[in-house]
């Protein structure tokens, strides 16, 4: 689960963390009084979405103006004005999509003087299992780019968890940002809060691009950019009530309220699988045969008719999809419960494109009976290979 930046560094003000002050606002009408409150003189207007590379986006709407998603503003009337321009425009950076997304809501916040910019992001290392540190001089920038051209400007190291963040590792960023003195037991500071933060709500990354130098010589978090272990939420009830499902995918939203675990991707193919293995195998088969998936989804071990039937309306609600391939194995599933849950979701919401049905396991007789007395168009197929190549032939001979 992600978080906008106005709640992360909210969060991490909590643990001690140096942030600017700020207000986040959701109508134009707010932007005078959250400037007055900041009192300026120099005010940023940063627009909220669960997207990086703001500062370098582009608005599609020419009435936002020129300027990106985050512009510095040297008075009240233009943060008002920025403000106006911005709400209800549609964002696009490199890491939006071609789409973009709408700006529902801005952070204004306190603009600050800057000597440099450096990059800290804190990430859960599944090489060495360990929580690990990456940082770099060259803040602001993509990583991903500087990891290209210059990887020898990126340093990384992980934190042994019986331990917990050392002065060392605090030595260990300041060597490689090139601090000494008071701003290198800053860097230790700042590292060792920012630990504590991402241990204490488990989040799964927290990246700070950039953590600056300000010209008064001191460090601050300027942008935040956190998610959280989702399989963790529960614990979490603070954090789940700053979700903001405005930005996420309404087929995954909804998989979530059946327990479903769903990923939409990019394909054309629709499959329902159990097993996060076979799911797997099912994707890339249908890429083998020369199509894509449209989603992962696992129905899991034990799943009901319900769920069965979620599962196949959320599939159904996406337009991309252009056939259907359920692939089931029943082993504690059987495969009388998956057919007669595929069956109420045809007859719930019609049947649009073609689907092939494969099923193996547990009750597999009496699970094809029911399909087949169903008079449902249905194709059925014997084995993995042939499912595959069935329903790549039924799309590509649909279009
Ligand atoms: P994004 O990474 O999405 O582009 P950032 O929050 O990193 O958004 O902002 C982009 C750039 O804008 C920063 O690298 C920094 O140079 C500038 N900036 C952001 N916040 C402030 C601020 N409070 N004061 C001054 N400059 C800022
Ligand atoms: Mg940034």
């Amino acid at each position: 689960m992600n978080i906008h930046e106005y709640q992360a560094k909210a969060l991490l003000k909590g643990f001690g963390a140096p942030v600017s002050n700020g207000v986040a606002i959701f109508t134009p009408a707010e932007a005078e009084s959250a400037a007055r409150e900041l009192g300026g003189p120099l005010w940023v207007v940063k627009s909220q979405i669960h997207a990086g590379g703001r500062g370098k986006g582009k608005f599609k709407e020419e009435s936002a103006g020129e300027k990106g998603g985050v512009r510095l503003a040297k008075s009240i009337e233009e943060v008002k004005a920025f403000a106006g321009q911005m709400l209800g425009s549609t964002l696009v950076t490199v890491q939006t999509g071609p789409a973009g997304k709408q700006v529902n809501r801005l952070y204004i916040e306190d603009g600050s003087d800057i000597e440099k910019e450096f990059y800290l992001s804190i990430l859960v290392d599944r090489a060495t299992s360990r929580i690990a540190f990456v940082v770099s001089t060259e803040g602001g920038m993509d990583i991903e780019e500087v990891a290209h051209s210059a990887p020898e400007k990126i340093k990384t190291f992980s934190v042994d968890p019986a331990t917990g963040i050392m002065p060392h590792h605090g030595l260990t960023i300041a060597k490689a940002l090139g601090l000494s003195g008071a701003l290198a037991k800053e860097a230790y500071d700042v590292a060792s809060k920012l630990y504590a933060a991402f241990v204490a709500k488990d989040m799964a990354m927290l990246e700070v691009n950039p953590l600056i130098v300000t010209k008064d010589g001191h460090l601050k978090v300027l942008d935040a950019k956190v998610s959280f272990d989702s399989n963790s939420l529960y614990r979490h009830p603070d954090v789940v009530a700053l979700r903001d499902e405005t930005e996420e995918d309404q087929k995954e939203i909804e998989a979530s309220k059946f327990d479903l675990a769903y990923i939409a991707l990019d394909g054309t193919i629709g499959c329902m699988v159990n097993g996060a293995g076979l799911a797997m195998a099912t994707l890339d088969i249908i890429q083998l045969y020369g199509e894509s998936p449209a989603n992962f989804l696992d129905v899991g071990g034990g799943a009901s008719e319900e769920k069965v039937t979620a599962a196949f309306k959320i599939i159904t609600s996406d337009p991309k999809v252009k056939g259907i391939l359920v692939n089931i194995f029943g082993g504690i599933m059987k495969c009388d419960v998956i057919a007669r849950g595929v069956i109420a979701a045809v007859k719930a919401v019609g049947l649009q494109v073609p689907l092939v049905v494969r099923l193996e396991g547990t009750n597999v007789e009496l699970g094809k009976q029911i399909i087949r007395e169903s008079g449902l168009n249905v194709i059925p197929a014997d084995d993995l290979d042939d499912a595959a190549q069935k329903i790549v032939k039924a799309v590509k001979e649909a279009v």
